[in-house]
């Protein structure tokens, strides 16, 4: 059906993004949330979850390539990969370009997501036809609780902390992780806008800070999410982010970026005074 909407986001009622709306291509309601699906006129196709904006066409490189290639090049040997989240597929599209991973096992608790974007964003939800990926319909929270498996790093691709994401940026939540995590294991985690949710960026670094080694927090700069400069988390049982680094281990790799490289994999970690004051003494190196 053809339209002359227009989406908006809007934070906290005071400020916020729009995008014209050419066509709705899916909506409906699971058993978690709305998930609606629009082709944009500037942004490609769209996914929305609630209203809130999950991935666009035209920018969801930024994210997924920043959530899988850090800690894939930080980890010297990694072997399994677990996502919670990510319905739309990007992360895990990443994720499987590093073909020395023997383990790519993925939770998300609504196949409505899944399922919307295999039918409307192929660009994303491609990665579920690759034989290397397990994708698991599940509960994030319940999953990490129960399994006793190791990983050597986990990504949480989760939306904001509201309905079933909000346990996912918990103590026990992360208390879970730590004891499926492998002994060099990494977690990375989805850290909302320095801007706009400074309060939960400090509420996750105090909780991450409590159970990990090192902790850290990097930036990434996008087109959709309100605010435009947006943040993952990044904890560890001992590896560094920029210590074990080793750059020419991204050159050997040969893979294809469009956002990642290994000048700003350094520098994503540099993170700006504000940022840095709002979460002093909760970095741990
Ligand atoms: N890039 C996105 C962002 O930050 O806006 C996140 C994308 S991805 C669509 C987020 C996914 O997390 C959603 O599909 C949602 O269903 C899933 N999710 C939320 N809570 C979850 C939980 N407890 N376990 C597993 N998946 C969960």
């Amino acid at each position: 059906m053809k339209s002359s909407l227009w989406i908006e986001e809007i934070y906290d009622g005071f400020c916020g993004v729009k995008f014209k709306v050419e066509e709705t291509l899916f909506s409906g309601k699971s058993e978690f949330q709305t998930v609606d699906v629009v082709e944009t006129k500037g942004h490609g196709k769209m996914l929305l979850n609630d209203g809130l904006i999950m991935v666009t066409e035209r920018d969801e490189f930024v994210y997924h390539d920043m959530i899988s290639h850090v800690p894939l090049f930080v980890h010297p040997n990694p072997k399994s990969v677990l996502i919670i989240g990510g319905g739309d597929g990007g992360t895990a599209r990443e994720v499987l370009k590093h073909q020395s991973l023997e383990r790519i096992v993925q939770v998300e608790i609504d196949a409505m997501v899944v399922d919307a974007c295999k039918a409307h964003i192929p660009q994303t939800a491609c990665a579920y036809e690759n034989p290397r990926m397990e994708l698991i319909i599940g509960d994030g929270v319940k999953f990490v609780k129960e399994t006793k498996e190791k990983f050597d790093i986990i990504m949480v691709d989760s939306t904001d902390p509201i309905g079933p994401a909000a346990p996912l940026f918990g103590p026990e939540f992360y208390s879970n992780i730590y004891n499926i995590l492998s002994d060099d294991g990494i977690v990375v985690s989805q850290g909302e806008s320095p801007f706009l949710m400074a309060d939960v960026q400090k509420s996750m670094l105090k909780v991450l800070h409590d159970q990990f080694e090192v902790v850290k927090i990097y930036n990434f700069n996008n087109l959709t999410y309100p605010g435009g400069l947006w943040s993952f988390t990044f904890a560890s049982k001992g590896l560094h982010p920029i210590r074990d680094f080793k750059p020419e281990r991204v050159d050997g790799s040969k893979i294809e970026f469009q956002y990642y490289n290994k000048e700003l994999h350094t520098g994503c970690f540099a993170i700006p005074s504000f940022q840095r004051n709002n979460l002093e003494g909760l970095l741990k190196d």
